[in-house]
């Protein structure tokens, strides 16, 4: 199956001149969606992992599904102020200025083998502050998964201690 055929490319979004990833093409698409889960199921599966750890929003997605086919808890990685409990946070640059993610104190336990998910990988800086607040709770990243990486940007770099994997790959 060509999940990139399954990709819709949004010029101008969000901003002029961007030209936007967008996976709801691919989600809506039941054969699509299976595929896609499987593919990351089998890079993530006896790998021992015990919580998926998804960043907000797109992550939460197949996140979830991966969290409940690796029998794994799902833990959310969230935009500042959205987590009601004690959390802690990463700050990290972005090409104007910076932003923050936060995770609950108590979502990653020492010990824990975590698979973070998000739906793209493009300069890495968000993945590298979600590795931060992993490590800093104790946990062990074990594998990092994207549906869709944009090779160009070179957000493996950030990443390169990790075992990254992508479905899409966008040179
Ligand atoms: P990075 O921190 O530069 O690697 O940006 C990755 C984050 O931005 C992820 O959370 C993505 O969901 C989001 N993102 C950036 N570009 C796109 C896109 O073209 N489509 C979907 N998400 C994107």
């Amino acid at each position: 199956m060509n999940l990139e055929k399954l990709i819709r490319d949004v010029p101008d979004f969000p901003k002029k001149g961007i030209i936007f990833k967008d996976i709801t093409t691919l989600l809506k698409n039941s054969d699509g969606l299976n595929y896609a889960v499987n593919l990351l199921y089998d890079f993530a599966k006896g790998k021992g992992i015990t919580k998926v750890a998804g960043i907000e929003s797109r992550g939460f997605i197949l996140g979830g599904i991966l969290a409940s086919k690796l029998n794994a808890g799902f833990v959310p990685i969230r935009k500042p102020n959205k987590l009601p409990a004690e959390k802690i946070s990463a700050t990290y640059e972005l090409e104007y200025g910076t932003d923050k993610i936060e995770i609950h104190k108590d979502a990653i336990e020492k010990g824990d083998k975590v698979l973070l998910h998000d739906d793209l990988l493009a300069t890495g800086g968000t993945m590298e502050a979600a590795v931060k607040l992993i490590e800093e709770l104790g946990g062990e990243v074990v594998q990092i998964g994207f549906i869709i990486e944009l090779c160009f940007l070179n957000g493996k770099d950030k990443l390169k201690n990790y075992d990254v994997v992508s479905l899409i790959k966008y040179d």
